[in-house]
């Protein structure tokens, strides 16, 4: 350890004395200016493991791997990357620590931004690397998680205590507080949090314990000097108030947590904070902390512009175990692929911790699957008891090329009558595909819940129940989140397109799930429309699923894979498959999860039972009069030299 006391002769500051450093000809290691000279570690893993900085733990190949990978220490000239990522890693999970130790001393890592081996200076070279700024890691519990995160807070604090002038760098007056965030859902063990294994390690660590022994030391011996005026620490803050920057422990109920000027900001469990006592939801935490470091990332970002890479960006640690298919955790993962600032990782307990094997698990696997491939293979199911336990059902039955063979707009439109102006939108068919030879049903959910209304029209090819598209029409609420004026969605015109469809294809049957469409049906009557109404049942769904199981239905392909379609509007298709896998199934009713929908996917389930059980929908003399129209009809168009209409299956029994 190498902290001394100011020493004035000194000029190059730890970045700009680096190359220099590389040619030999300046024979000291880096240090920060201030009062008290800081020694700056080579890279992250060597501050997190070496027993003269954090003194912390060695890291399993794995948790080594994130930090690797995070702070992008490989040197792109000296390492195969290719290989690196999809061979040596996947190969070193569960690896034992030997092994994954000769791999790891053949890769060679930036020491103070420059390759040991071949002198490539990352910083000249921005450009080849994604300079991230945001983490997002799910993990098993036991994973180990909390631990590394804790060890890379500590290496990036140690790094902004080494930046000379860091202020003045970012632009900011010399005496701005700068903060760095440790936020726990509220109620959590304060020794499990990252916070607290943070300080663990701090206050175990020779690097931390010499600067603030300095810092203290400089108190006592420089007379003009009070006590805490240069470092101050309680049991749930830090202060380095020589270098002015403070680390703070918050819990997602703190007043505090929307600072203005923050650094870093680590949020823990964030999955979590849905659930409990937290007074803020998972998205409130992470979009106010988020907030809170915009002032430094604009600093950096016009620093960037010009070339400068040297100032530490403001950067956001999310780790969570999941709770749910759609948790915020699980959200932020999908959004990290479409972000190359976002570095993400998405763990199993027993891949991440290499101490705990899958084998240790087997007992809470077998009483407790759900539970245990939430908790520790990190899969979390869609609802407490989803109707599709394996999920991978669902992918196998969507047709990849195949999208909705519905395009529709939305239109918004006013109607004044007097003093009064209604407002409202509805969905308008620009276009639509279909088969000659196919005979189509439909099935309509004037939904209850939100009002909006939903539809889907599928049909039979041999046994296979064939879902070729969706229309969904939503109202826009009070109070929405873009701030639009509200809307309610104008009924009349799902009749409109039913009978504009009706005019050109051939519709066999058409289904209505609430008791409230009475009027809707017998308008279609009047239209000649064989349009009935019956509750969907639990039966009804199970068969479904059933069908799925057997590979027997196909879907339309999502209209976008990342985005979230219960809040984009018009994806139909997305939003159908989404509440399919968050149905719950409680033994009696089959119904969406609390606070979610499932009036899209209620349609695929209605064009399934009226393609194969027409009875459940139909009372049986109705369906032989049908079937005797059907086949009046069917000899009539022979003989006119039409093609002979498709019988459905559930009707020749
Ligand atoms: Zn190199």
């Amino acid at each position: 350890m190498q902290i001394g006391l100011k020493s004035d002769d000194k000029k190059s500051s730890i970045f700009d004395g680096i190359s220099e450093l590389l040619e030999g000809r300046v024979q000291v290691k880096p240090r920060s200016k201030g009062r008290v000279q800081l020694e700056l570690a080579p890279n992250a893993l060597e501050f997190i493991e070496t027993e003269k900085f954090l003194d912390g733990p060695n890291l399993h190949y794995p948790q080594y791997a994130v930090v690797r990978d995070f702070f992008e220490l490989l040197c792109p000239q000296c390492n195969d990357l290719e290989n690196i990522y999809s061979k040596i890693d996947p190969l070193m999970i569960g690896a034992d620590d030997d092994t994954a130790q000769q791999h790891r001393d053949n890769q060679v890592l930036f020491k103070h931004n420059i390759c040991p081996k071949c002198g490539f200076e990352k910083l000249q070279n921005p450009h080849q690397f994604n300079n991230y700024n945001e983490l997002i890691g799910v993990v098993g519990m036991r994973g180990g998680k909390s631990v590394l995160v804790a060890c890379m807070s500590a290496a990036i604090i140690h790094e902004l205590l080494c930046v000379d002038s860091l202020q003045e760098k970012l632009g900011l007056v010399k005496s701005q507080e700068i903060d760095g965030a440790f936020v726990a859902a509220s109620g959590e063990q304060a020794s499990e949090t990252i916070y607290g294994h943070f300080r663990g390690f701090y206050d175990n660590s020779p690097w931390f314990q010499e600067y603030r022994r300095a810092l203290l030391d400089l108190e006592i011996l420089d007379s003009t000097l009070r006590r805490g005026e240069l470092y101050w620490a309680t049991e749930k803050s830090i202060h380095f108030k020589e270098k002015h920057i403070r680390i703070k422990s918050l819990t997602s109920n703190s007043g505090s947590i929307a600072g203005k000027t923050r650094i870093f900001a680590v949020i823990d469990e964030l999955s979590r904070m849905d659930a409990g006592d937290s007074k803020r939801s998972a998205t409130e935490v992470y979009r106010v902390l988020k907030r809170s470091l915009i002032t430094i990332k604009a600093s950096v970002e016009r620093l960037r512009r010009s070339g400068v890479y040297s100032v530490p960006d403001a950067r956001m640690f999310c780790i969570s175990s999941p709770m749910f298919e759609d948790d915020k955790s699980m959200m932020l993962l999908k959004q990290s692929e479409k972000s190359d600032k976002m570095f993400a990782f998405h763990r199993t307990t027993w891949e991440f911790n290499p101490d705990i094997s899958k084998e240790d698990l087997a007992d809470e696997f077998a009483t407790d699957p759900l539970g245990a491939e939430r908790d520790y293979a990190a899969n979390p199911p869609g609802s407490e008891n989803p109707l599709i336990l394996n999920t991978a059902i669902i992918e196998i039955c969507v047709d990849k090329n195949r999208v909705s063979n519905f395009t529709t707009r939305e239109v918004f439109f006013e109607e004044v009558l007097d003093e009064f102006k209604f407002s409202y939108i509805k969905p308008e068919l620009t276009d639509f595909k279909y088969k000659n030879v196919a005979e189509y049903v439909i099935h309509c959910d004037p939904g209850q819940r939100q009002d909006s209304f939903c539809l889907a029209m599928g049909h039979l090819e041999d046994d296979i129940v064939v879902i070729d598209g969706a229309i969904e029409c939503r109202p826009i609420h009070k109070n929405n989140r873009q701030g639009l004026p509200p809307r309610d969605v104008y009924f009349p015109a799902m009749t409109d397109i039913i009978m504009k469809l009706s005019r050109v294809l051939s519709i066999r049957f058409l289904s209505y799930d609430r008791w409230n469409s009475t009027e809707q049906i017998h308008k279609l009557r009047t239209s000649r429309i064989a349009a009935f109404q019956k509750n969907l049942s639990r039966d009804d769904h199970v068969r479904f699923v059933n069908s799925m199981a057997a590979n027997k239905v196909r879907f339309p392909k999502r209209e976008n894979e990342f985005i979230d379609p219960t809040i984009a509007r018009n994806m139909p298709c997305a939003k159908a498959l989404w509440e399919l896998k968050r149905l719950n199934d409680d033994g009696v009713r089959v119904d969406h999860p609390p606070g979610g929908t499932n009036d899209m996917i209620q349609c695929y389930v209605g064009v399934h039972r009226l393609l194969l059980h027409p009875e459940e929908v139909i009372s049986i003399p109705e369906l032989k009069k049908e079937q005797r129209k059907q086949r009046m009809h069917g000899s009539n168009r022979k003989k006119i030299g039409q093609v002979v209409k498709l019988s459905p299956k559930g009707l020749r029994r």
